[in-house]
């Protein structure tokens, strides 16, 4: 049995991970200032002696004896992070900070969820983890995008200047139950929508993709990085499978149903035009690669948002 802390653990992947861990046999601290968490989805887990809910903000430092440390706190819907872009830059980089210190204090291994959005609006496709990525620093996504690049750095320079123990995953779109309904995201937009009747809102002319994972598969890479003897990462995790949001709008009206038609609005500023992962080293070092489609994960995820 490993003492785990997870920040942001009240959130969308941060509920299915404390979830997984404890089903291991882990003890669980989840810290989460409830920005874009919600109690709700670590409810079922309170009741479990082996988990201990903090709030608590990420960018005031903690301390906790413990042997592994998951840092997820971060607003990563768009609507979400530009609401407060400043604080969104400071939970990054503080939290990394905070956690690293953390890390390096009580010899705890740092786990860092870092996204595809380091790749900016890529010029290389497929994204391999050798790609420096092309972001723009001053636009409305910066927040995020640079927030978790300078996170990526505190990793890498604690790693060769104290010796802290760190893996880095680089995140692809990931979806699935437990995101909040009016998260702002495509995949719970687009059901959501169709659920209720309304027009699917595509942004731009929807020729845009992105690559969708389900949680399930991204939370099993999240552990075999983390227990790898000796890969630090980053290593993407996403699947491969790669969508236009025209194509992912038809699929959700086919499943649904209903009478919901297409809308287009403005793309919003700096929206990466296509994105798919590399996932090779996934693949090669951590044996990983995704078992479940955007066919049966649309399913799994349509099911839950229609009862909650
Ligand atoms: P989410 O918004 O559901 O979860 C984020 C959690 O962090 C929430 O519980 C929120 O309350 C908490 N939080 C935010 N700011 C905090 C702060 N200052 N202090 C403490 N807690 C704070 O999002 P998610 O999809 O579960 O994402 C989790 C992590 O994975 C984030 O770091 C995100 O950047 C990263 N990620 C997610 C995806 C994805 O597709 N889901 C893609 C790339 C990266
Ligand atoms: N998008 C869309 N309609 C929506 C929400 C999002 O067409 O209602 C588009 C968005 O412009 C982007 C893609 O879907 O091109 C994925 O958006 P999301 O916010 O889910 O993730 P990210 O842009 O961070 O990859």
């Amino acid at each position: 049995m490993q003492r785990i802390l997870v920040t942001g653990g009240a959130g969308f992947l941060g509920s299915h991970l404390c979830e997984r861990l404890l089903n291991e046999g882990n003890e669980v601290i989840c810290l989460d200032n409830f920005f874009t968490g919600r109690k709700k989805n670590i409810t079922h887990l309170l009741s479990n002696p082996y988990f201990e809910l903090v709030r608590h903000d990420v960018i005031d430092p903690f301390k906790f004896e413990v042997d592994q440390i998951y840092n997820l706190a971060c607003p990563a819907s768009p609507p979400h992070y530009q609401f407060n872009p400043i604080k969104t830059t400071k939970t990054s980089v503080m939290g990394a900070i905070n956690c690293l210190g953390l890390g390096k204090r009580v010899k705890a291994r740092v786990f860092q969820a870092s996204t595809s959005e380091v790749y900016g609006d890529p010029e290389i496709h497929p994204q391999p983890e050798s790609y420096k990525g092309s972001v723009n620093p001053i636009g409305i996504r910066a927040c995020y995008d640079e927030g978790k690049r300078c996170a990526e750095t505190l990793f890498f320079d604690y790693h060769r200047q104290n010796g802290v123990e760190i893996r880095v995953v680089r995140i692809f779109n990931t979806y699935g139950p437990r995101m909040l309904p009016d998260d702002g995201r495509v995949v719970s937009n687009f059901i959501m929508q169709a659920l209720k009747g309304e027009d699917i809102t595509i942004y731009g002319d929807g020729t845009q993709t992105r690559s969708f994972c389900y949680v399930d598969d991204l939370i099993e890479g999240f552990v075999r990085l983390m227990n790898h003897p000796s890969q630090t990462g980053p290593v993407n995790i996403g699947n491969p499978g790669e969508f236009t949001m025209l194509e992912l709008a038809e699929k959700v009206l086919e499943k649904v149903g209903g009478s919901s038609k297409l809308t287009f609005h403005p793309l919003p500023g700096d929206d990466p035009l296509q994105r798919q992962p590399d996932i090779t080293l996934a693949q090669k070092d951590l044996g990983w690669e995704p078992t479940i489609d955007l066919s049966e994960g649309l399913d799994r995820t349509i099911k839950y948002f229609k009862t909650c």
